[in-house]
This record gives structure tokens, C-alpha cells and sequence, in this order.
């Protein structure tokens, strides 16, 4: 059981949540979701911490598993790399953009910096706006059976990049 604050935060948490049920292209949902986050009308300045040290703690995952697994470990995801650290990056930008006084801004700016490092890439090199129909050097990515069966062999977990309010408020 939660209370309404409660839910209206993971509501507000998750990227994914909507009437569409989530089939639309990952670059449509995490535009319009970090464009949400930049709206205090459409989430508070307490659920946009929980994103924070949501987007903290997957960005530091997901460091930890590429130096794990090497590049080989972007292949688990929907988007390539350039698209998620246009993601990232742009979570955090807009973090910053509402919480700039706040000390917990140095969180997320830590743990991107962490993830591109893991990346072997700078911030210089990032994309400003996600792909248009695909990725100039990976075009739109799907999934094949041969990458998730080596995933699974892996085990390396899918849905690292996910928000995690989702399964936190599952019964
Ligand atoms: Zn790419």
C-alpha cells in the first residue's frame, strides 16, 4: 500500500510510465521525459531527487558493468552509446538546471562522469540530442536473439538502465 505522495513520485520516477504503455521510440519517450524533468509542474523538486540518486545509482551501474564486460555490454541495451549518454547527460544538465544550489547536484555530475570515463569517451565527444531515426554509426538498434542469449550468458542484467522505481513498487 502506498500513499498518494508515495505514488505520485514513482509515477513521477519513471521514464517509461504512460498511457502508451511504453511502445513508443526510446528517443520520443526520453525527449519528452527529460523535458519533463525540467518542469516543476509536472514533477516536484522532491521526486526530481529521487530521480537523482535514481539516475546516480544506474549511472554508476552501468560504469561498473562496462568496466566489467568491456564496450560488449552496450549491446544489452535498446539505444547505443551515444544515445544513452546524450541521456545521461541531459538527466543530468536538467538536474542541474532545477537543483543548482542544491548540493546533491554534485552527485549526478559525479557518477556521468564516472560513466563516461567507464565509456572511454568525453564529454566533448557526447551528442547534444539523441539520433534521428537511428544512430549515424550504429543506425536503430534491436536486439537480436544472439545478443540477448550472450546477455543472458553474461548475466548481465537488461534493464541496468532502467528506473528502478517501478520494481521498488511492485507488490
Ligand atoms: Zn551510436
Amino acid at each position: 500500500m502506498f500513499g498518494g505522495d508515495v505514488r505520485a513520485m514513482v509515477e513521477a520516477c519513471s521514464d517509461s510510465l504512460n498511457g502508451e504503455g511504453g511502445k513508443r521510440p526510446w528517443r520520443e519517450r526520453k525527449l519528452e521525459y527529460v523535458v519533463g524533468l525540467r518542469d516543476p509542474a509536472k514533477k516536484s523538486d522532491d521526486a526530481l531527487l529521487v530521480t537523482a540518486a535514481d539516475k546516480v545509482h544506474n549511472a554508476r551501474s552501468i560504469a561498473r558493468d562496462l568496466r566489467t564486460y568491456g564496450s560488449a555490454f552496450w549491446g544489452t541495451f535498446s539505444a547505443c552509446e551515444h544515445d544513452l549518454l546524450w541521456y545521461y547527460t541531459a538527466v543530468e544538465a536538467a538536474i542541474a538546471e532545477r537543483l543548482g544550489a542544491h548540493e546533491i547536484v554534485d552527485a549526478p555530475h559525479r557518477a556521468v562522469d564516472e560513466l563516461i570515463a567507464a565509456s572511454g569517451t568525453d564529454r566533448a565527444s557526447i551528442v547534444d540530442e539523441p539520433s534521428q531515426g537511428g544512430c549515424a554509426r550504429h543506425g536503430v538498434r534491436r536486439l537480436s536473439a544472439k545478443t540477448s542469449a550472450r546477455t543472458a550468458s553474461l548475466g548481465v542484467r537488461r534493464r541496468a538502465a532502467s528506473c528502478r522505481c517501478r520494481a521498488a513498487a511492485a507488490p
